[in-house]
């Protein structure tokens, strides 16, 4: 396994971890398993890349759990936008999958039906929620949006809807048409991408629904 893979590879499974917790594929246990994964993955990397040898332990440790709790619940909207950008633009897997993370977590936490739990690191505020893992990320040396990465082509919200793997889609907790799901993008393409409010009510605009 090459430096890159092995870089990435955790910070890929630290994403998924993210989306096991919300999944509508997710079970008892694999939301047992991805709260036990995320703790681990958290700490790890508190204070960015692990710098001991226990820290890359919890990092490994904390990613097998991931893999198993992702096993079951599957992924969602974050890996469904991702694949268009790893096979047309070259974007790592991990990097790919947490370019929508924080404003994913910020539109499913802003839900009067929400039926899944966050870490308690993260919290249940929207906005917090994203702005403290999008902060998380960057200490970790992922772009937490494709404006911070450098895409900033808006052309490129119609290239994602247009190649978003359905399946996955679907399992995201709140249903996530073109419409909504367009305005998320170009949202997140936008020097406002941080804004996490404003990106909720853009999104509700375009009738984000919760079946
Ligand atoms: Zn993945």
């Amino acid at each position: 396994m090459s430096a890159v893979q092995l870089n990435y590879r955790p910070k890929g499974q630290a994403c998924g971890c993210r989306q096991t917790h919300w999944s509508r594929g997710a079970t008892e246990e694999s939301s047992q398993l991805a709260h036990l994964a995320f703790g681990r993955l958290w700490a790890a990397t508190a204070s960015g890349m692990p710098a001991s040898e226990t820290a890359w332990a919890d990092l490994c440790a904390g990613a097998h759990l991931a893999g198993r709790a992702i096993a079951t619940s599957r992924t969602t909207a974050a890996h469904a936008l991702s694949y268009q950008l790893t096979s047309a633009h070259g974007v790592l897997h991990g990097q790919a999958v947490a370019l929508f993370l924080p404003g994913l977590l910020a539109v499913n936490l802003h839900d009067p039906d929400r039926r899944w739990r966050p870490p308690d690191a993260l919290g249940d505020d929207p906005c917090r929620a994203a702005e403290r893992l999008a902060r998380h990320l960057e200490a970790f040396g992922v772009s937490p949006s494709p404006y911070a990465a450098g895409m900033r082509d808006l052309a490129l919200a119609d290239e994602l809807v247009g190649s978003v793997n359905l399946a996955r889609l679907s399992r995201n907790p709140r249903a996530l048409d073109a419409a909504p799901l367009h305005a998320l993008v170009a949202h997140q393409l936008s020097p406002s991408w941080r804004d996490y409010e404003d990106l909720i009510t853009r999104v509700d605009q375009e009738g984000c629904g919760d079946d």
